[in-house]
């Protein structure tokens, strides 16, 4: 029974018409790379660094973090790993930082933002990156690099340009530069900011947050921020064709890919890859291992018609294999 449950953990997300959507883990450390492999991961799609520099006195520098990224592309074994660079402010705050104090810091100098007016931490981030790509070259580094927060098409030439800067400096290997679409912008200027990167990873926590214009750790309003609210669908919808005319793929690493009829949906509009917490995985493969690719497009348009979030909750019951 229980090897049987495991054999099934490892067999890819392949709807019953055949089309594969490649599951990832949500993993900050090198350490829990084993346990996400075991509940089937197939990649780490969302590795967020500024882990790296919470509950410590100071900031790690370039030869502690190649390490670490190192280590995660070791402990991956030439499956794919996509870094996301600093996502600082806003909800994730490092007092070694000593950043300034502001009135409204998800609407302020966060992610992307304080990268480029940080030059010495994205510097020393890149530069550990490339580092990690190189010394992997031999054996197919396998790195993606990501950027938070992105709201318009500057910040992400400044970025590649940093980024072509340090490769360069260094002789390393080419690295896939993607973008979080998590600011409404980004998704509806996705045609546009789809020409000037590789990927793009849809932050369904902090797009619903700026969608919906509801604070993500609010208690009380907590039930109606909901990922698959259909403003936010059609952002995500958006974002997918977007990508599509210039033949980029999407992922989605928001918390709304862990959640089986949400993986469904994503599915159906489009999203090719989800990372997620660990512990999601399983439920979320047997959803799209029990689904047929034609429906879930149904569902998926169907979603994307309805008034409201809880019209959109209505058509789990819609779907079949819902119980498999
Ligand atoms: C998101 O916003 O959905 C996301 C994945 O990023 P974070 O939760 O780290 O802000
Ligand atoms: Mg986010």
């Amino acid at each position: 029974r229980k090897a049987e449950e495991e054999a099934r953990r490892g067999l890819p997300a392949r709807t019953r018409d055949g089309h594969e959507v490649e599951i990832g883990a949500n993993v900050n450390r090198p350490d829990q790379v084993a346990m996400a492999l075991s509940q089937g991961a197939e990649s780490v799609g969302l590795m967020r660094t500024e882990f790296l520099f919470l509950e410590r006195a100071d900031a790690p520098g370039e030869d502690e973090q190649f390490e670490t990224y190192r280590a995660m592309l070791e402990a991956l074994d030439g499956r794919p790993l996509i870094v996301r660079a600093l996502d600082i402010g806003g909800d994730k705050q490092v007092p070694h930082l000593h950043l300034p104090h502001e009135e409204n810091p998800f609407l302020g100098v966060r992610g992307a933002r304080l990268l480029l007016r940080r030059p010495d931490l994205l510097d020393i981030q890149l530069r550990a990156l490339y580092r990690a790509a190189k010394a992997r070259a031999t054996s197919g580094h396998a790195l993606s690099i990501m950027f938070p927060m992105i709201t318009a098409l500057p910040e992400v030439q400044a970025l590649r340009a940093a980024c072509d800067r340090v490769r360069a400096e260094l002789d390393a290997p080419p690295v896939p530069l993607g973008i979080m679409v998590e600011v409404p912008a980004a998704a509806i200027q996705a045609d546009v900011l789809a020409r000037h990167v590789d990927f793009f990873s849809i932050g369904t926590n902090d797009l619903t947050q700026y969608a919906l214009a509801i604070d993500r750790q609010h208690p009380e309003l907590a039930a109606e921020a909901d990922s698959l609210h259909p403003a936010v669908l059609r952002l995500i919808r958006l974002t997918v064709e977007g990508a599509e005319r210039h033949g980029r793929w999407v992922g989605v690493c928001g918390g709304i890919a862990g959640d089986p009829f949400g993986a469904a949906l994503l599915a159906g509009l489009g999203v090719r890859e989800l990372s997620m917490t660990p512990r999601d995985i399983p439920a979320v493969k047997d959803r799209l291992r029990a689904s047929d690719l034609s429906a879930l497009r149904e569902a998926a348009l169907r979603a994307l018609d309805c008034e409201t979030a809880d019209a959109v909750r209505a058509l789990e019951g819609t779907l079949e294999g819902g119980e498999a």
